[in-house]
């Protein structure tokens, strides 16, 4: 971390820092900036108290170790890297296992209501691809309650004066301004290549125009709308992402997408049933018998086939997502097991869990967020009657490329500027919108915490770089910024001018039908002639954009969504192709990315797709795949270039991914077993 900053640029303006987003890493990204003295204006489309970190329901990782169990951040280091399948740079994901008791006990200082055991403990519960209980909680509202602490300590700074290098305060400046409802869609990008600013449209006027900022950090989110029904917020369109990827940035690992095994099956969205339901005990299971009409309730226990615990007697309903979503989609669509004929789900149970009174309480005291989202959703009382679940998207693990500097413990140096920068200088990248801490698959609640520890990383970096960086945004000429903005009103102009018999298509049509594509043939399982199909049909898509029709043509002035829509749906065909591309181009399979033919088990299944060649059955391929996937944007008419880089592993030792142990001591007995590089080697004992 610099240790003074400069708060007035040469010309005496005050040199602020921009954030884009205030979800959990928007957030606590400003407050680091504001804790190093930078002023920030921070940028979100919605009100940051509804940014769609409040939806996150089961909880934040952190190897308190309470319950005695042996957990250490060693360890939770460890099985991050094993459940994201080794492609995640080692040095970030050690930095945020060892800092996460810190942040869990930072939140709860903040006031932050986590659940408490009797003694007054904090309280934990287990997630999947883990056995330990390291899952911090607030009943099954973490994200609002973690959301709402942070939007506090932002606020605080919304009301501290700004003061100059003297300490003088600087009239009519405060260290938070927050610009809600605007909405960023393009970069300021001087002649040097180097970040200065953002352009964003006010929604609620649709005046565009450019912010200066010394350094620039979007941390906005996930790209779910790409698929259109997904677990996600529906304004996770990546379009932020998106617009940095056409300015040049980087896009990393995109064909890595989280598939959550249990979310609620429906025509509009699919609503997330936390993994925390299973970590408190949830069942999966579907009728031994497939003609059985009964409701679950009904189906006494020796006709359910609990196939999880079955198939992995160790880790049961707690494998990692991308395990169980694959399980379950093979038990359903494959195998032909149903909760009820014609009905494409599988059950989670928590009915076993409520049979008295106090143990139904007890079930209330830390699901009744989620399992109120069920009874609102299905209609039907879940301390009742098993849930009907089905997997869907859920979360992004590829993201914005970033880079980071190591220390000499083989960690993150902090308040390296080298970190969470993207390849476009000044421009850095946190939360689910970058690709830096969990490889192929992201495990449950790792997501929460590498958003809060991705801030307290970018805030220092950005501060270090605002100190280098070769003069500041706000002694440049105007010019810069004005020709942003202008080339920003010219295409969204263009947008809301699109009327006439030219235009013949139907931007939410084409979104459905890129969605559709997607959601069939780019989640659980992935077939190289259909991704071929679904390369064709995104080109046609992007054809027919051209000819989208804007449908509201209210003159600017006012909100415009249609063209405001154009201008995401265009982000969302660039990302999809980006998704598509680094899927048929990954020949293997590492955590969510899943080819039936490169199984082992399943190599000589025809009927699932590809009928064999060359590597079938070769499972995850080290030797060839233990890459990052590199996408760069190269024109409106060309496919993205992709390049590959490799994974720093000098951690932990890549090894086979084995969930299938018969107990919890045999699963376990592998654990810690990596060295630890931050401490002094043990002397070997004297030889006598
Ligand atoms: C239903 C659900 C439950 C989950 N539960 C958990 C859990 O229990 N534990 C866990 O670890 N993870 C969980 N996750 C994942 C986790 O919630 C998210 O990955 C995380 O909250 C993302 O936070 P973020 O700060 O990166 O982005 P977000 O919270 O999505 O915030 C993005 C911000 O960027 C802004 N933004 C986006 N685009 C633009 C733009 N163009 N211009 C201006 N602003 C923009 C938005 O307004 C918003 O403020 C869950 C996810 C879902 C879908």
């Amino acid at each position: 971390m610099a240790a003074k900053v400069s708060v007035k640029s040469k010309n005496g303006k005050v040199r602020r820092a921009i954030v884009v987003g205030g979800g959990l890493a928007g957030l606590m990204t400003v407050i680091k900036l504001c804790e190093a003295g930078i002023p920030v204006d921070i940028i979100s489309l919605v009100p940051v108290k509804r940014s769609h970190s409040v939806c996150a329901q089961g909880g934040i990782n952190a190897s308190v170790n309470l319950k005695g169990e042996g957990d250490s951040p060693q360890i939770h280091m460890e099985e991050t890297c094993l459940g994201g399948d080794f492609l995640a740079n080692q040095p970030p994901v050690k930095g945020m296992a060892e800092a996460a008791p810190g942040i869990v006990f930072m939140l709860d200082r903040m006031g932050v209501p986590f659940n408490r055991t009797p003694e007054g403990n904090l309280d934990f519960r287990r997630f999947g691809g883990t056995l330990f209980h390291r899952t911090a909680f607030s009943g099954a509202t973490t994200g609002q309650q973690l959301l709402y602490a942070l939007d506090e300590q932002v606020r605080r700074y919304e009301t501290v004066d700004v003061t100059d290098d003297k300490g003088v305060t600087i009239p009519g400046e405060k260290m938070v301004r927050k610009f809600e409802f605007w909405d960023v869609c393009d970069l300021v990008i001087d002649d040097d290549g180097i970040v200065r600013g953002v352009v964003a449209q006010d929604l609620k006027t649709s005046e565009i125009r450019s912010f200066v900022g010394d350094a620039v950090c979007l941390a906005t989110g996930g790209v779910g709308m790409v698929y259109g029904r997904s677990t996600n917020s529906v304004i996770n369109t990546g379009s932020a992402a998106a617009v940095a990827f056409r300015r040049g940035a980087c896009y990393a690992n995109g064909e890595f997408i989280q598939v959550h095994p249990t979310a609620i099956p429906g025509a509009d969205k699919l609503r997330l049933i936390s993994e925390s339901v299973r970590g408190e005990g949830g069942r999966v299971w579907v009728p031994r018998d497939q003609n059985d009409k009964r409701k679950g309730k009904d189906i006494p226990e020796k006709e359910r086939y609990y196939f999880l615990e079955e198939r992995y007697p160790a880790y049961k309903n707690l494998v990692p997502r991308d395990i169980a979503s694959r399980e379950i989609f093979k038990t359903v669509v494959h195998e032909g097991y149903h909760t009820r004929p014609g009905v494409r789900a599988s059950y989670l149970d928590v009915t076993h869990l409520a049979k008295t009174p106090s143990a139904k309480q007890a079930l209330r005291n830390k699901l009744e967020g989620v399992l109120e989202i069920y009874e609102k959703f299905a209609g039907e009382d879940p301390y009742e009657n098993p849930m009907e679940i089905f997997p869907a998207v859920h979360y992004s693990m590829g993201g914005l490329w970033c880079g980071f500097e190591k220390d000499a413990r083989g960690s993150l140096k902090m308040g390296s500027p080298a970190n969470a920068q993207t390849n476009l200088p000044g421009l850095f990248a946190t939360g689910e919108a970058d690709y830096e801490y969990h490889g192929a698959n992201r495990l449950g609640a790792n997501s929460l915490l590498s958003c809060i520890y991705g801030g307290m990383v970018t805030g220092p970096a950005m501060a270090s770089w605002r100190e280098s960086v070769k003069g500041s945004a706000y002694d440049m000429d105007d010019s810069v910024f004005d020709k942003a903005a202008k080339r920003a009103r010219e295409e969204f102009e263009g947008y809301y001018k699109r009327t006439g018999s030219e235009f013949t298509e139907n931007a939410f049509k084409i979104h459905d039908e890129l969605a559709e594509e997607m959601l069939v043939k780019v989640t659980v399982e992935r077939k190289n002639n259909e991704l071929d199909g679904v390369i064709a049909k995104i080109g046609e898509l992007n054809e027919r954009f051209e000819k989208c029709e804007v449908l509201d043509t209210t003159p600017t002035g006012k909100m415009n969504q249609p063209a405001v829509f154009l201008r995401h749906l265009r982000g969302m065909l660039d990302l999809a192709e980006v998704i598509v591309l680094g899927a048929r181009a990954r020949e293997e399979n590492r955590g969510a990315h899943y080819k039936p033919i490169f199984d082992p088990k399943r190599k000589e299944a025809k009927e699932y797709g590809d009928a064999g060649g060359e590597g079938a059955g070769k499972g995850r391929d080290d030797e060839n795949w233990q890459k990052t996937t590199k996408a760069f944007f190269v024109g409106p008419k060309s496919a993205p270039k992709i390049s590959y880089e490799a994974v720093d592993v000098s951690l932990v030792k890549p090894r086979a991914r084995v969930y299938e142990q018969s107990s919890m001591d045999a699963a376990k007995g592998s654990l810690g077993a990596s060295k630890d590089e931050s401490k002094p080697e043990a002397k070997p004992a004297a030889q006598t």
